[in-house]
């Protein structure tokens, strides 16, 4: 924190597991006079315990007008505000990103400081290799606009990062898998940074017997990453060759290796695919 004017200072906290604020965060919590908190009742304790003694003003979705006024008065004043959330960084699929326009509208400094991400932790030990993603958070909770959301989603060439929770977990991947074919890889990655943080990763055909399988495995915070669709190639196109050549008696190995030459679709997709029709009769 400098002393030059008063700032808004967006402060990721952990998502789980307590070691995860950063050094400076834990300083600048100390310093400032403010600290507009999602949740007051969630963060207070936590703020106490790094020996924050900062005035609390609750700043949430239902009060984001009313919020944003009070933090700008409080800037006027020359006071600067750490801004906080549940979990994670401010403006990720919280209100966060609200509060943060409407101070910067008003002409003051907006300072983030790096951390915590449930976004960026899954991706970081997933093994998606796509060259991109695309962050899209939470899915639309009714399934019409989840499926045409996801219709439009599947066909680009993007890893897809969603938030999801446990009660649409199953859902979810069901709609994934009709949307996207069952060949994709999928990569649930639950409960990050705590005691059952659980990462697993396997084609979206496998993924519904995987969480059936235990249902504590449908628990918790989820975040969901889908590989990409494969430019230039038509997956479609590639499960309907290999079905023609399984159909016709080819051994799978020499049906997946044709299709592949065929139609330019991967041969460990192909594969994935006729063990999940094989599965399936
Ligand atoms: N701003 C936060 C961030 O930086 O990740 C996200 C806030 S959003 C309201 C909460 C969602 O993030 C949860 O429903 C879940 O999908 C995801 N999430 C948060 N903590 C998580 C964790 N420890 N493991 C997995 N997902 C988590």
């Amino acid at each position: 924190m400098t002393n030059e004017s008063p700032a808004l200072y967006v402060v990721p906290t952990p998502i789980g597991h307590l070691g995860d604020i950063t050094l400076r965060a834990i300083d600048l919590l100390r310093q400032v006079p403010w600290v507009a908190a999602e949740d007051t009742r969630h963060s207070g304790p936590m703020l106490r315990d790094l020996g924050c003694r900062a005035r609390l003003l609750a700043a949430n979705q239902h009060n984001a007008d009313s919020a944003a006024q009070q933090i700008i008065g409080k800037l006027r004043d020359g006071e600067s505000v750490a801004l906080v959330v549940d979990a994670g960084t401010p403006g990720i699929s919280d209100p966060g990103a609200r509060l943060v326009a409407r101070v910067r509208a008003a002409g003051f400094r907006v300072v983030p400081l790096p951390g915590a991400c449930a976004a960026i932790a899954a991706l970081s030990a997933a093994g998606v290799d796509d060259a991109h993603f695309l962050f899209y958070g939470f899915l639309p909770a009714k399934a019409g606009p989840r499926d045409a959301l996801l219709r439009e989603l599947a066909v680009l060439p993007y890893a897809l990062v969603f938030y999801e929770a446990p009660h649409r977990i199953v859902d979810t991947v069901a709609a994934l898998l009709v949307v996207c074919g069952a060949q994709r890889t999928i990569v649930l990655a639950r409960e990050l940074t705590k005691l059952f943080e659980t990462i697993h990763s396997c084609s979206l055909g496998e993924m519904p017997d995987w969480l059936a399988a235990d249902t504590n495995r449908q628990r918790g915070e989820f975040v969901v990453i889908v590989s990409g669709a494969t430019a230039g190639v038509d997956e479609q196109e590639g499960r309907r060759v290999l079905k023609l050549l399984l159909d016709d008696g080819l051994p799978p190995s020499q049906a997946c290796r044709l299709a592949q030459a065929i139609t330019g679709v991967g041969k460990n997709a192909l594969y994935r695919q006729a063990l999940d029709w094989r599965s399936k009769q």
